[in-house]
């Protein structure tokens, strides 16, 4: 899928954890349901960073340029590394080792470790990466005419202020653990669901998606996993922009609703 796909894809997928974390006896206060659709949505399109050509490559300016050649290098080497007899030898690593299930709770880990032990600097400086990636991803092309600098202006005005308003008590710092000591401690959970709902989304298009890796499927530990061939489409065809774009902005909606008890 596109980015606009994958990150609406991401910030649904949170709001629906929302729901479910409600319906648990669990409920968000309303800061972490918003900062982490926020986070979902930029980690959603995190994995393409195998790929120079994609949104997130090019967020960052150089920075993100040089990380993207150390990372499409990476997921190349592991893919040549551990593939099976019947798998031919690539060069480029675009779709393996960031679109696998390993790499999203490894990533997810790293952030909410991250955030445990840095504490506020950290946390402002996750939400920044991830509100600069879900601004491009969700205002996509209007975000690509504007200039960079207003791009990370408005990150670092957002990391800011919700920064300010996750730390007062009650809004959710200590959510799901309720322990001081593991505050912040939730926000690597948005990463692994914005990485694995990218994931799944790219196992609707035509190539599949190795979300399984390592483990072998008809003796391919890359096997492409995905939808039954007919029902695939390309990325960016009118099914990802006319059906499921709406799909999951009505889905999300409810989800939100249903999170915060509106209804
Ligand atoms: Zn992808």
């Amino acid at each position: 899928m596109m980015g606009p796909a994958h990150s609406l894809s991401g910030a649904a997928a949170w709001l629906g954890a929302g729901a479910a974390a409600a319906w648990f006896d669990r409920p968000m206060p309303w800061p972490v349901l918003v900062v982490g659709a926020l986070i979902c949505a930029g980690a959603a399109l995190a994995p393409d960073l195998d790929q120079p050509s994609a949104t997130i490559s090019r967020a960052f300016g150089p920075l993100g340029r040089g990380l993207c050649t150390v990372i499409g290098k990476l997921s190349e080497a592991v893919y040549n590394a551990t593939r099976g007899k019947g798998e031919r030898p690539r060069t480029g690593g675009h779709r393996t080792l960031t679109h696998t299930w390993p790499w999203a709770v490894l990533i997810g880990a790293g952030f909410s470790a991250a955030a445990v032990y840095g504490g506020r600097w950290a946390v402002l400086a996750i939400l920044f990466v991830h509100v600069v990636l879900a601004v491009e991803g969700l205002l996509w092309r209007a975000a690509r005419v504007s200039s960079d600098v207003l791009v990370w202006l408005l990150g670092a005005a957002g990391a800011w202020i919700l920064t300010n308003i996750l730390i007062k008590p009650g809004n959710g710092a200590e959510w799901l653990v309720g322990d001081p000591e593991l505050r912040y401690v939730w926000l690597g959970l948005p990463i692994v669901l914005g990485a694995l709902v990218h994931s799944i989304g790219d196992a609707l298009t035509i190539s599949g998606c190795p979300i399984l890796w390592p483990i072998p499927i008809k003796g391919k530990r890359w096997y492409p996993l995905g939808t039954p061939r007919f029902m695939r489409f390309r990325a960016g065809a009118w099914v990802e922009v006319s059906v499921l774009m709406p799909l999951f902005m009505i889905a999300g909606g409810a989800g939100g609703v249903y999170a915060l008890d509106l209804f």
